[in-house]
């Protein structure tokens, strides 16, 4: 039996690109996309992308080349997720939220070959391009070229806005619909290229395999339970790792994408009316936006909704109220680095007895590993020994197994810096319950340092969003003379409720929370700062309290 060679003839390689062939063949005439007055069937999507990919080798695009793009979540960037590894090459969605001089850096960085422009971002495109070619000036830079251009026009509606020569549907027409794509050779090939989004260091670009994207695509469509019939509302922005795979994922299950623009309650609440959709995945901060939608703004909800919520803490308050209105939410944790989600709090029915607030402060626990990971863990950084599963030691969270990236494009020392024994180190703080799940304390350098009492940011947060007046909150450290450091909350109120006082929400804290993790200051601002994706600014609101008088 041993002597079996661990290769063997039949080996072939795991990749997302075999979902959307067979797509093509299964649901053939099944709707695949939908945006705007625009529908596609899967032969149609899948014929789509093997022009694209023909049209881009015409264009000397090769194998490992860097393909990127800056774009909402459009057809286009739908069909890149398979048109552009069909090629041979690495996608780089990049998030349609940075600046030019971010957006230069990443086209950089990766060498991108070819750089495709949505035409509402030609603007920033142009200045970020600008940048490029100034970038170019030093020693450094001889081997450099700049990318080659193409907008991506309206699908629906074309607008003739034009960046450099060529637009995408000319490269779908002028394709070759039987182009069968280059082949993978070895699962380990690179897919996708994600910068992440920097929220506790310089961005980095974070390269995943055919491998590791098939199988948490896999996992994911299972944990998630998702059908044949799925109809799954693009609420997540597809640059966020490729849409927590669930662009792969769609295609799978011969699923219906549907594409909106925007994220606006409008546009979200009319595609789930419209197109009765099943499943959507969203950070929570977009709870906020179903939640506050004005009257005019709503539309009723015909079809039971999953929502897969991560990114950042959901509150229990928030789950609660959005499971009030119909929507039945899964959490999830995860990063770039993790392909996306890696965890999931996976659904225990015997929790289907508790009453609803315990249930909704089970499920904002972070959970348990997706399939495809072989293990995590919460650890004692120094010792790296685990700490007890008590629900109160906090240690970092570890992650292992298939789900994680290859590592860091072009940065030996930061990829061997994230892996420790084989496991990755998220630089998030948890602990573990008795029950084997998982909760995230905060971040290795939010975690708030109080007379020796650790204080989890995250655990403040939470409590402050059950205020009825609180819209949205972020809490981080501010000097104290006599406990060193103390929490300060940066709190947002809601519309309605705008004369709230800092001594009101202080008594309610007393209520709530331990004397020591109660916030020295609490101070009200208009919005707070946020990344790229969306999560506050913490580094600039410690920047801010540090000029704070405690109160
Ligand atoms: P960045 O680390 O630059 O913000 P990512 O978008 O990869 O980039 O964010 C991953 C981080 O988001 C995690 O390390 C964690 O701190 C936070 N996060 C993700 N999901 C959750 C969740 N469900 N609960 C709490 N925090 C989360």
């Amino acid at each position: 039996m041993d002597k079996l060679p661990k290769c063997p003839a039949n080996y072939v390689p795991l990749t997302p690109l075999t979902f959307i062939k067979r797509a093509s063949t299964v649901y053939s005439n099944r709707t695949s996309v939908i945006y705007s007055g625009v529908r596609f069937t899967w032969r149609q999507t899948y014929e789509r992308c093997c022009r694209l990919a023909y049209s881009l080798r015409s264009l000397n695009v090769v194998k490992n080349d860097v393909v990127s793009v800056l774009a909402p979540n459009v057809p286009a960037l739908y069909e890149m997720h398979f048109a552009v590894p069909m090629a041979g090459a690495v996608l780089n969605a990049i998030n349609t939220r940075l600046d030019a001089k971010n957006i230069a850096t990443i086209l950089r960085h990766s060498e991108a070959k070819v750089f495709f422009v949505d035409y509402e971002y030609v603007t920033i495109a142009s200045e970020a391009l600008r940048l490029l070619v100034a970038s170019f000036n030093d020693s450094s830079s001889a081997q450099l070229a700049m990318p080659l251009v193409i907008v991506i026009d309206d699908v629906s509606k074309p607008t003739g806005v034009r960046l450099g020569k060529l637009e995408y549907e000319q490269l779908i027409h002028y394709g070759n619909p039987r182009y069968p794509g280059e082949d993978v050779e070895d699962e380990w090939d690179s897919i996708a290229l994600n910068y992440t989004s920097g929220t506790t260091s310089d961005p980095k670009g974070v390269v995943y395999s055919h491998r590791g994207a098939f199988l948490s695509t896999m996992s994911l469509i299972q944990g998630w339970e998702m059908g044949t019939e799925a109809v799954y509302l693009w609420s997540l922005p597809m640059f966020h790792c490729n849409g927590w795979t669930f662009t792969w994922g769609v295609a799978a299950r011969g699923g219906t994408n549907v594409c909106i623009r925007n994220t606006t309650a409008v546009e979200m609440y009319k595609g789930i009316s419209q197109h009765k959709v099943t499943h959507m995945c969203c950070a929570p901060i977009v709870f906020n936006i179903l939640l506050e939608a004005k009257p005019h703004e709503r539309c009723e909800i015909k079809s039971k909704v999953n929502i897969l919520t991560g990114g950042a803490p959901p509150p229990a308050a928030l789950l609660e109220k959005m499971e009030d209105l119909g929507f039945h939410i899964m959490h999830a944790y995860g990063l770039t680095e993790a392909t996306g989600p890696a965890l999931v709090c996976e659904w225990q029915t015997k929790w289907n007895q508790l009453p609803k607030d315990q249930q909704a402060r089970l499920k904002a626990r972070q959970g348990v590993g997706i399939l495809t990971l072989a293990d995590v863990d919460v650890k004692d950084k120094d010792t790296m020994e685990s700490v007890p599963h008590d629900g109160t030691t906090m240690g970092e969270i570890v992650l292992r197994g298939s789900s994680i990236m290859k590592g860091y494009l072009k940065d030996e020392k930061e990829t061997a810096k994230a892996f420790k024994n084989g496991w990755f180190f998220t630089g998030d703080v948890g602990v573990i319950h008795p029950d084997g799940y998982l909760e995230i304390k905060d971040r290795s350098k939010d975690v708030i340092i109080s007379g020796g009492e650790n204080i989890s940011s995250v655990e403040l947060e939470s409590i402050l969003f059950e205020h009825p007046a609180i819209l949205e909150a972020a809490v981080v450290a501010m000097p104290h003379p006599r406990w060193g450091e103390s929490p300060c909350a940066f709190v947002v109120l809601k519309e309605t409720a705008r004369s709230a006082t800092e001594s009101e929400i202080l008594s309610y804290c007393r209520k709530k929370m331990s004397k020591f993790m109660i916030p020295k200051k609490v101070e009200f601002v208009k919005e707070l700062p946020k990344t790229g994706t969306g999560k506050p600014q913490k580094v600039l609101l410690r920047k801010v309290a540090k000029t704070l008088q405690i109160t």
